[in-house]
């Protein structure tokens, strides 16, 4: 706990649980009660004593002082009264209401603390033992004051009892009215050692109490901080982790559903068979129907664990290892290469890269990126004239992979949704094109750990074009956010900070 010293000379505001202290003391009177019993008290002894026959009456100004304090008492607790009417039933308080209580309680002290000097003056002077009481209110001052203020309350409280001291020893103060009749002997208020040693113990008694105090409080405010900003951050994960529950179950709920759909039709299709519906000649079409809706569904399940897979893969993978470009991308078009050739699509590919060109990325997932863009191109190219081109180069500390072709595009109010599960643009469902709207979703998770960037540009009938960036493994810029951009139709560029959880 290191609380700089500097903080004793500030006006800094207190920790909040101190402020409530301080308000709840004004609230229920506290330090008024405490006046109207100490009042008592004295009265009770003054009576007491005077009823003692040996006992030399107190001079009438004693009397005076204590009516002075019962009177000043009144007030405090008038004002108190309206300012406790502002302070009721708000849960916050004002910077105002705290700054009056605060006033209020500086101001009661500043009295106090006279009014208390005024006794000893009539009762003993330095030799009346009830100089104590000004280390009470130092405590009190340190606990509940700014620094500053309690600061000029000590320095208050030493300047009258050392100008008391110093009247009464110079004889500049007269009589001196005794506090106990034997010490009248010693006339030690008169005799320079002990006046000094009094003023002198008492001003060691304040500035350690005001010290000491203020060194606990200060820290205890220090620790009341630490412990409400670990609070708010713990509310703040506890929040992040509720989102990502909701994200969770909603993306399983759409998982279901749309691993309903195929089941459903299978369920329909095979009763249609099993009850005769279907007449033989269309048997085989139908059972082929089935095996089409067998195979969305497992590629759907295949995404879905792809997508698993990914989110819950260890970050560092994507720097262990690397993955040769050229390599990866061969391998990648060779696995399309039939898809291709069966939809008859002109496939051209410019890999600029040199062989051991590695970029930060782990080669599966390397893989599965490629193989999911390459896969949409194909899927989302009609057959007639189609064309898919693929080209690689290095690029600002990385490489660079864009994939297009000239397929029936995206439209640009689909742009910015297509990377989010289950969102498929309008084009792909007019044409009614099968997807489970997971593949850029994946996409986009493995390039964002990897610190990558991805870029989307496209006309809707015209054609579309990814754009990939990976660093290079030995360049890895794991400091750059990852970011997802598209251009509008009319040629505009949106870029995007993409956030894994919210
Ligand atoms: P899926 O292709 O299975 O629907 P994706 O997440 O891979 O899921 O793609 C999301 C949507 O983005 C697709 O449904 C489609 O509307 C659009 N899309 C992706 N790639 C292309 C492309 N090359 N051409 C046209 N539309 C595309």
């Amino acid at each position: 706990m290191t609380v700089p010293d500097r903080q004793l000379w500030t006006m800094r505001p207190h920790g909040p649980f101190r402020i409530r202290v301080l308000l709840a003391l004004i609230e229920h009177q506290w330090f008024v009660r405490l006046r109207y019993i100490f009042v008592l008290l004295a009265l009770m002894l003054l009576v007491v004593e005077r009823a003692q026959p040996a006992a030399q009456p107190r001079p009438p100004m004693l009397w005076v002082m204590v009516a002075v304090l019962a009177l000043v008492n009144i007030v405090w607790t008038v004002v108190g009264r309206r300012l406790r009417g502002g302070l009721s039933g708000s849960d916050a308080p004002s910077a105002e209401s705290i700054n009056q209580v605060t006033w209020l309680v500086n101001a009661q002290m500043v009295l106090d603390i006279l009014i208390l000097t005024g006794m000893l003056r009539f009762s003993g002077g330095i030799e009346n033992p009830m100089a104590i009481f000004y280390l009470f209110h130092m405590l009190i001052a340190a606990l509940l004051l700014k620094p500053f203020n309690a600061l000029i309350q000590g320095a208050w409280a030493l300047l009258l009892f050392a100008g008391l001291a110093a009247g009464e020893c110079l004889g500049w103060i007269a009589p001196h009215y005794r506090f106990v009749a034997w010490a009248e002997s010693l006339a030690a208020h008169s005799d320079p050692l002990y006046v000094v040693v009094s003023v002198g113990v008492l001003a060691a008694g304040v500035v350690g109490t005001l010290y000491f105090t203020l060194q606990i409080s200060l820290g205890l405010d220090e620790q009341e901080r630490e412990l409400c900003e670990a609070n708010a951050a713990l509310r703040a994960s506890k929040e992040a982790i509720e989102r990502l529950q909701e994200r969770r179950s909603r993306f399983l709920r759409t998982a279901a559903h749309q691993l309903k759909t195929p089941l459903t039709g299978i369920e329909m299709l095979a009763g249609l068979i099993r009850d005769g519906i279907v007449g033989t000649n269309d048997v085989a079409k139908t059972v082929g129907r089935i095996i089409q809706r067998c195979r969305d569904a497992t590629a759907q399940v295949t995404e879905l664990l792809m997508l698993e897979r990914v989110e819950g893969a260890p970050l560092d993978r994507h720097t262990v290892t690397g993955t040769r470009v050229s390599t990866a991308l061969g391998r990648s078009i060779q696995k399309i290469r039939a898809q291709v050739e069966a939809k008859g699509i002109q496939f051209t590919a410019a890999i600029d890269c040199d062989a051991q060109l590695t970029v930060a990325v782990d080669t599966r997932d390397f893989e599965d990126c490629i193989g999911n863009l390459l896969d949409n191109a194909v899927k989302y190219t009609v057959a007639a004239g189609g064309k898919i081109g693929l080209v690689a180069r290095p690029d600002d500390g990385g490489v660079r992979i864009e994939i297009r072709d000239n397929g029936i595009g995206i439209a640009s109010t689909s742009l910015e949704s297509i990377f989010e599960p289950f969102h498929r643009g309008n084009e792909a469902l007019v044409a009614n094109i099968p997807g489970s709207g997971l593949g850029l979703t994946i996409v986009r998770e493995i390039v964002e750990q990897a610190r990558g960037r991805i870029t989307v540009s496209s006309q809707p009938g015209q054609g579309s074009e990814f754009a990939l960036w990976f660093p290079l493994w030995t360049v890895a810029e794991r400091d750059k956010a990852p970011i997802v951009s598209w251009n509008t139709a009319d040629g505009r560029e949106f870029a995007a900070h993409v956030a894994t959880t919210e």
